[in-house]
């Protein structure tokens, strides 16, 4: 693709990043296929080409932004199904910060949106105070009706049951291994996971254990910053990194790490990505690059390690045949899609894939409570497909696809809890 900008523009070095990136883009248009929103309106304003073309008018001319850039811009989901299709190598997922980064300071959002945005920003990345904000919504519910459209459409998000909040990540604390130790790791216990899903750290932290590896988990770190960065909270995203980064470097430091281990894997490409983003920074940059090249998902972990040794008996009628629902963030943000049905069939499940395994199922962040109508459509899509596998049970490997998919008659787990059944922990189920 053709830029236009001037010599001004480019001495920003945001701009010269993406004038690089818009230049690869040879509009071809493969990547509209896959992309969910392109699929569900059919309007190439909701499809990557589309977005590209209108993050270059803004970037290029910033006076001739309209509001309608924002609309479609705002409904991309981040998935980066786009990416995987790029035979360009588009680096979509920095352009379209670039582009959301502009686009906020270009076009004032209406109150309701930057309050929501707010709330949003100062609760999820607070596991103790995400899990109040799930109980007062569900206090909150019979009063729904009269609450302003976009309050009513959040709370129908969050759910109904809740769990009680999870310990692992409250304080810093170090969980040894059940055999002789051979790897020392750090485990982000993350934020929305605590309250939403408290068997997933202690799943994950059982199954290292058995395998030999202590894990510590740093209090400090207790949101990757995903969260804050992708709505635009920029100052809130700075400090859960820069805690995050500055725990991990005394863990280093003083006892050692072999890596950083996330299970979430939205938070999981985020600490993946701190050398990108901090790669100006003259404190942290380095720090930065460390951390993200030592950061693995967990299912590479334990994909390195060997989980057979582990690994019990089938019950007497078997292990339940299950589905994969493969999280964009490890799909396409960190490519990683086999790895994790490899892991579950070698602890003996049957591991099915829904039909279209790289649309996106609408969780993606907080997506799912600002655009709840996109989001709702391609939750509906993912389950039918789901359900269609005839599988009783789905597992994931990121809290965002768990939580916008699980039903009663369909329920979604981790895929650490399945190994960790598989391996003497409880059912899951
Ligand atoms: S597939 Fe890549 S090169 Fe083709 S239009 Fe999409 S982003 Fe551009
Ligand atoms: S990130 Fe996902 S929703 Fe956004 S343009 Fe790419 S494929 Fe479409």
């Amino acid at each position: 693709m053709q830029t236009h900008f001037t010599t001004e523009q480019l001495a920003d070095p945001k701009i010269r990043e993406a004038d690089e990136i818009l230049r690869k883009c040879v509009h071809c248009g493969f990547c509209t296929a896959t992309c969910p929103t392109f699929v569900i309106t059919g309007d190439e304003r909701d499809s990557p080409r589309g977005r590209i073309w209108m993050m270059r008018e803004l970037l290029e001319s910033p006076d001739s932004v309209s509001a309608d850039t924002g609309y479609h811009i705002d409904r991309c989901l981040g998935c980066l199904s786009c990416m995987t299709t790029c035979p360009s190598g588009v680096d979509y997922a920095h352009l379209v910060e670039i582009g959301r980064g502009k686009l906020d300071k270009l076009v004032p959002r209406s109150l309701a949106d930057r309050v929501m945005r707010k709330i949003l920003a100062i609760t999820i990345p607070y596991a103790t105070r995400f899990h109040a904000l799930l109980w007062l919504s569900k206090l909150g519910r019979p009063f729904a009706p009269m609450m302003p459209s976009r309050m009513r459409a959040a709370i129908a998000k969050l759910p109904t049951r809740i769990a009680s909040l999870d310990p692992v990540g409250a304080t810093t604390k170090s969980f040894s291994p059940t055999k002789p130790k051979i790897k020392r790791v750090a485990l982000l216990a993350g934020c929305a996971q605590r309250a939403l899903h408290p068997g997933i750290n202690a799943s994950t932290i059982r199954v290292l254990n058995r395998l030999g590896v202590e894990v510590v988990v740093r209090s400090e770190a207790h949101c990757c910053g995903a969260l804050a960065h992708h709505i635009g909270e920029t100052k809130a995203a700075e400090n859960s990194v820069r805690q995050a980064l500055l725990a991990w470097q005394d863990e280093i430091k003083n006892r050692g790490l072999d890596a950083i281990v996330v299970n979430a894997s939205g938070c999981g490409t985020m600490v993946k990505d701190y050398g990108h983003m901090l790669a100006g920074d003259f404190e942290l940059g380095h720090l930065a690059a460390e951390i993200s090249s030592m950061t693995v998902d967990i299912s590479q972990l334990l994909a390195e390690i060997g989980i057979d040794s582990i690994i019990k008996p089938a019950p007497d009628n078997g292990w339940p045949e299950i589905s994969y629902h493969s999280a964009c963030s490890l799909q396409h943000g960190q490519k990683i899609h086999d790895l994790p049905q490899q892991l579950l069939r070698s602890a003996g499940f049957t591991v099915t894939q829904p039909v279209n395994p790289h649309l996106c199922c609408g969780s993606a962040g907080v997506y799912n409570i600002l655009q709840p109508d996109m989001a709702d459509a391609l939750r509906t899509r993912k389950l039918f497909t789901l359900r269609q596998t005839g599988a009783i049970a789905v597992a994931a490997g990121n809290i965002g696809c768990i939580s916008q998919l699980d039903e009663d008659t369909l329920p979604v787990r981790h895929t650490i809890q399945f190994i960790d059944w598989a391996s003497g922990g409880p059912s899951p189920l």
